[in-house]
């Protein structure tokens, strides 16, 4: 009984955020839709309408990117958790990082300081939706390029992940902020990753630090209890 009484507070706090994301969802779409409507208009000459359909494309953008940083944590039930290779989910997140690192001058770096597979408990999604918002972040803090360098070791029984960049930082007041619901320094920022991501990684009983200088750049590390699988014996 008790473990219920738990979680259905717990799923009020998530319908309470489900609530406040649809709403910041819907306002880009209705601004969009009007724009949209607006360009319907007869004898709008050709500069205002580019400049309405660039308004419909913003709002939609917006939209958009409040869907991506928020996804897969539209389902935050406790799933069964399973073997990942971390490794491996980190390579697979690089066909969606590259383009925006392409874009933005930055340089990826990826080391590995063991081989062969980093497995931990958890779950595949949560896992990427964590870090490709973190992975994000840190390439939309270099906007005149940089380098992005991701870690990977294990201590003792834990996996870990440090993710580096040589970007604008954030000074204390920012730092505190940082998971706020809607705190952002970004023009067309969300201000919902890095809520989602603590959420996420505290569901996978993870740890999150962040230490950053600003003008200089931050590091974020992350640490996952390892798993280690145990091998059954046959004596028989
Ligand atoms: P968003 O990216 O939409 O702004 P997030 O929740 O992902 O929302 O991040 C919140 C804020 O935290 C960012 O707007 C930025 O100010 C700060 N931040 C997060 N990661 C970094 C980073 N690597 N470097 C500098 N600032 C960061
Ligand atoms: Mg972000």
């Amino acid at each position: 009984l008790q473990m219920e009484l738990m979680n259905a507070e717990k799923y009020q706090v998530i319908g309470q955020m489900a609530a406040s994301i649809s709403h910041e969802i819907r306002n880009p779409l209705t601004t969009a839709k009007g724009f949209l409507q607006l360009m319907g208009k007869k004898g709008l000459n050709e500069e205002t309408r580019e400049r309405y359909r660039e308004y419909a494309a913003e709002g939609i953008n917006h939209a958009n990117a409040i869907i991506s940083d928020y996804l897969n944590y539209a389902k935050p039930t406790r799933e069964p958790q399973q073997p990942i290779d971390i490794r491996a989910e980190l390579d697979g997140l690089m066909p969606w990082v590259m383009p925006l690192s392409t874009m933005a001058d930055v340089e990826v770096r990826i080391q590995h300081m063991k081989d062969g597979p980093l497995m931990m408990l958890g779950e595949p999604k949560k896992f990427q939706q964590c870090m490709l918002n973190i992975l994000k972040n840190a390439i939309e803090s270099m906007p005149t390029g940089g380098t992005m360098t991701v870690m990977t070791w294990t201590e003792g029984g834990k996996l870990c992940i440090q993710v580096s960049d040589t970007g604008v930082g954030m000074s204390e007041e920012q730092l505190r902020q940082i998971g706020k619901p809607f705190f952002t320094t970004k023009e067309a920022g969300t201000g919902l990753g890095m809520l989602v991501v603590i959420q996420l990684v505290q569901l996978m009983s993870g740890t999150i630090r962040y230490k950053s200088k600003l003008g200089q750049g931050t590091v974020c590390d992350i640490r996952f209890k390892r798993y280690e699988p145990v091998r059954l014996e046959r004596t028989s």
